[in-house]
Parts: C-alpha cells; structure tokens; sequence
C-alpha cells in the first residue's frame, strides 16, 4: 500500500520524460520504421514459420519468453490449430503466364488456404479469387482459419483484364500437427503488480495492423529496460484471438496480477489517438489514458467499450474481466487502406510511430505516479468539524475551495480514482487536492487504495 506507492513515486522520478527522451522519440520512431520494413516480407498466419521468424527478430529487440503450445491443445472454448505451411502459389493462363504469384505479395493467398493443383474455367476460378472494385489496384487481406477452403486475393484491375479461357490454379500448402507460438516479456518493478501490454502478430505483410502495435511494444519494453518501476510491465505477443485466448487459458491466478492493460494496433498510420475503454469502462486505465491523452493530444478521442475490434474483447470477457483498454490511431475498419496491400510501410511513419510510443510511456509514467485512495467513512459524508477539518458554522453562500477540495476527495475515492482525475473532474488546482487527501489520511478518513 503506502510504502511501495512512495517508492513508485520515487521511482517515476528516473522514468520522467526529460529532455533526453524527448530527444531520442525520433531515433526510436526511425528504428521503429525500420524494424517494420524489416518484419514486413515474413509470411505470418496465426501459426507457422512466419509467426516464429517475426518473434526471432523481435527477440533480438528485447528478450522474448518463447512458448509453443502444441496443435491440438484445449484452451476454453477453443482447440489449437493444426499448423499452416505454404511453399509456393500462382495462377497461371493457358500460355503459362503468372496472373497471380505468391512470391510477390503474402496478400496473394487466403490465409490457411488448402492444397489445389487444377485446371478451372475463369467462371469456376473466380468462385476463389477475392478483389475490391472500390479500390482496383489494392489487394485485399482474406483468411479462412477454420473452414476448408482456398482462395486466391488479386488487383481488380487484374481480374478486370483475365479474358475467358482456362487457368490452372496451384497452392503447394500443408496443414499439419505443429504448434502456436506465444512470446512474452516481462520487466520486473518494484512491486508484482502489473500492467499488460497486448499486440497481435498474425497478419502477414500489412503494417499498420500490426506490424505497428508490435514495434511500438517491443521499444517500449526496450526502453523500460535498467530503468525501475513501480509496476511491473508484461508484453505478451500472440496470434489475435486464439492467441489471445490460449495465453488466457494457460495463466490461471496470475491474472490477478493484472492491475492496468492496453491493447496496441494501428499506432503507425495517420490519425488522431483513440483510446477505447474496456468492458467494465471506469477501470483506473479508463480515466488516467483520456486524461493523459486529452493533456497531450487535443484531437485525442476516447471511445466506449465494442465486443469487435481487436483482443480487448477477450481481455473483457465475463470470465476474465480484465482492466484494458485499447490504444489506436484512426480504429480499425475506419480507413480505407486496412486490410489491404496499401496498408504497408509507406502507409506509416517514423513519426506517428515514435509519439504513439511516447503515447503509451506517458500513459505508463501517469499509472506510475497516479495514487488512489478509499475513503474510510464511506456511509454518508464523515464528520469534518469535530475533526478541525471543516468550519464550524453552516449556511454560507460559498463553500471555501480548501473544504470543497475536501468534498471532492471523499466523494470520488472510491479506489479507482486517482488525485489528478479528482483535479480533473473538480477543477481545482492538483495541489490542493493532494493536500486535502493529506489531511484527510492524517485524520484517518482516508487509505492509500491497495
Ligand atoms: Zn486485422
């Protein structure tokens, strides 16, 4: 309780974002450019040899707790997949052309596609192919996990110009016994309370979604490195949905720990941050993220909690329930590039990248330094007077600031509400705040929230 919150606040002082931070958000933000130019050719699915090559390089960012849970394992309602392998796969024409090739977009094949080596007609043929006619030169983004079935995604304008005739479509891919990979890492702080950090990591070759959430986390677990904290912060790098589920399923009262979470995505592109509140919607993560974000970016947006989207909605299931909220640019589905092949490198930015890291550190340097009380004489207002807290005659037309600050205190300090959102909401100033919830502990009225 009070002790390890003094030592947080102690030790947020060496977290500050000084100068020097400042400084390097453009060196991270180019690095973290970089590193998605670098995952961005690895063909990722919700298993398999992409996935893993993906957690190798992040691994040489930041240490990585690898575990490969094998196909076939239960994990709540669900069943680990079989693993997905794909070597080779074109569309040729009748004078061996290649309409369509693997080799040159990972976007080319509907993700866990079965086998097919066969001659179709192009009315038969196009019963697999995927294309968006609002957008002609785009690919689109297409997987099919759990139903068999192939399927090729192409250019409109390819599709547009295929003349009749007969095409021979080949996928050489296996589907077998093999395992999900998951990837953690965990920076131990001062107490075992933790804040989870989650980005998904199955989509092959799109960058904002989320090659983007991946780097942002991985520099962030980067820089918390040698620096001490008052939480400890957990990044767990999984598949979306089944990944997340089968991390949920295998952690059992380590969930607990669980103080404080975000679910990064979409942090590269161009947009406004939106923060997304978690199921639950006033968790202390849902009033410190706005709070901080309002302060910092004025065109921030803060929207209410959607069973859609990304993991948020396994984190915020019934039986887990845990504090997470989200933290986008411009959300999934809202920008026309998502899901296709124009949402790649050049979609995103050094920049964008680094102040969505610096985003999420303020939000980390807040949660460190945020404290929390309960108010001790919950039923009814305590009284103030006989403790010298409160003048002793009533009926004045204006409350002094000092006793509503008081009032403000009790009123919120319900453990969820920490002193600079009780500043917030009063509008007065945090210093005044932090000194009535002084007098207030002195006087016994009021605990520092476990
Ligand atoms: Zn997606």
């Amino acid at each position: 309780g009070h002790k390890h919150a003094r030592a947080g606040r102690q030790l947020m002082q060496r977290l500050t974002l000084d100068d020097g931070t400042l400084a390097a958000v453009a060196e991270r933000g180019a690095a973290m450019h970089a590193l998605v130019r670098e995952l961005f050719p690895l063909p990722r699915s919700i298993t398999g040899a992409g996935l893993r090559a993906t957690v190798r390089r992040l691994s040489a960012v930041v240490p990585l707790e690898i575990t490969e849970v094998p196909s076939g394992t239960a994990a709540f309602d669900w069943t680990v997949p079989d693993e997905w392998a794909i070597d080779e796969a074109y569309i040729e024409d009748a004078e061996g052309r290649r309409i369509v090739d693997l080799a040159a977009s990972n976007l080319h094949v509907v993700g866990y596609s079965m086998p097919v080596d066969a001659v179709f007609t192009l009315q038969e043929l196009k019963t697999h192919l995927h294309s968006m006619p609002e957008h002609p030169d785009w690919i689109p983004y297409r997987t099919a996990y759990y139903a068999p079935t192939w399927g090729f995604c192409l250019a409109d304008r390819v599709l547009r110009s295929l003349p009749e005739g007969r095409y021979r479509a080949v996928i050489r891919s296996r589907c077998a016994p093999g395992s999900l990979t998951l990837a953690e890492h965990l920076h131990a702080g001062a107490t075992p309370d933790e804040v989870l950090v989650f980005a998904h990591n199955c989509h092959p070759s799109l960058a904002n979604d989320n090659l983007s959430g991946l780097v942002v986390a991985t520099h962030l677990a980067d820089w918390l490195r040698g620096r001490q904290t008052r939480y400890s912060y957990r990044f767990v790098f999984a598949p979306a949905t089944i990944g997340s589920i089968t991390w949920l399923s295998r952690q059992g009262a380590a969930l607990g720990k669980i103080r404080h979470g975000l679910v990064l995505s979409l942090l590269g592109g161009p947009g406004a941050f939106h923060y997304k509140k978690s199921r639950n919607g006033s968790c202390p993560i849902d009033r410190t993220a706005p709070r901080v974000l309002r302060a910092a970016y004025p065109d921030s947006r803060v929207l209410e909690f959607s069973p859609w989207g990304y993991d948020e909605r396994q984190f915020g299931s019934p039986g887990i329930s845990l504090p997470m909220g989200r933290l986008t640019r411009t959300p999934n589905g809202e920008f026309p590039e998502y899901h296709t092949s124009a949402d790649n490198p050049d979609f995103l930015s050094g920049g964008q990248l680094g102040e969505a890291w610096l985003a999420c550190l303020r939000i980390f340097a807040a949660l460190e330094s945020d404290r929390r009380y309960v108010n001790l004489a919950p039923r009814g207002e305590p009284q103030l007077g006989r403790r010298g807290l409160y003048r002793t005659t009533g009926g004045h037309r204006q409350v002094p600031e000092r006793q509503l600050a008081l009032l403000w205190v009790l009123s919120e300090s319900d453990g969820t509400v920490s002193l600079e959102d009780i500043a917030e909401r009063a509008g007065l100033p945090l210093a005044l705040i932090s000194e009535a919830a002084g007098d207030l502990a002195s006087a016994g009225l009021l605990a520092e929230a476990p």
